[in-house]
């Protein structure tokens, strides 16, 4: 996707201050029918300079051939472009190595104007929403995605505005479906059928 070279390197100047490596700017065609936000890359995805190619990934590419999709049918990109880290001891050592963790809302914001712009270039049809932090960025700043997974939502969505410093709702409208994210799965083995009956919902929509 060919985006202005400012917003980029402004998103880059914007990401700095935190705990944060590596640039994944998103993948897929473009203009796109759908477009999926995740979370934040991963080691691996900025390893590889391309989203969800982990064990989430994985998991995103069984959830994708259920839906009967492949990845060159979506346009895959997060809210946060950079992989946010922790430093984490490893069991008995004194050696420390980096751990993937969620983005917080400053660095979601410091990526904000470049997903936006991402959606206005894909032009996607759909939006699908992997997971809380994509929801709550694009959505509802305070709300719980738990209680909208696998509705079909036509609904403003939430832009950046630089100059005022807040994010503001579109005047359009946006078909907006919120689903879990892939790597959900791996901490609570529990909701695989949820995860299946929201694949089902997401069917009966397109
Ligand atoms: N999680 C995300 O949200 N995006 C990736 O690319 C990998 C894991």
């Amino acid at each position: 996707m060919d985006l202005p070279e400012e917003v980029v390197e402004r998103a880059k100047r914007n990401i700095e201050p935190f705990d944060t490596e590596g640039f994944v700017l998103g993948k897929g065609p473009v203009p796109a029918d759908i477009m999926m936000v995740g979370e934040a890359p991963g080691e691996n995805e900025v390893y590889d300079g391309e989203p969800f190619t982990g064990r989430a990934g994985k998991e995103l590419d069984k959830q994708l051939s259920y839906l009967g999709w492949t990845r060159e049918d979506v346009y895959i990109t997060s809210a946060v472009r950079s992989r946010p880290y922790k430093w984490e001891k490893r069991p008995n050592s004194e050696e420390k190595r980096k751990a993937n963790r969620k983005p917080n809302k400053k660095e979601v914001k410091a990526h904000a104007e470049l997903l936006d712009l991402q959606i206005e270039t894909a032009e996607p049809k759909v939006i699908l929403l992997l997971g809380g932090v994509a929801y709550q960025r694009l959505v509802d700043e305070k709300g719980k995605i738990s209680e909208v997974i696998g509705e079909r939502l036509e609904t403003p969505i939430l832009k950046y505005d630089r100059e005022q410093d807040t994010y503001i709702p579109s005047d359009e409208k946006y078909i907006v479906i919120p689903l879990y994210h892939p790597a959900a799965v791996f901490y609570n083995p529990g909701i695989r059928d949820s995860i299946y009956d929201s694949l089902d919902r997401l069917k009966s929509y397109l």
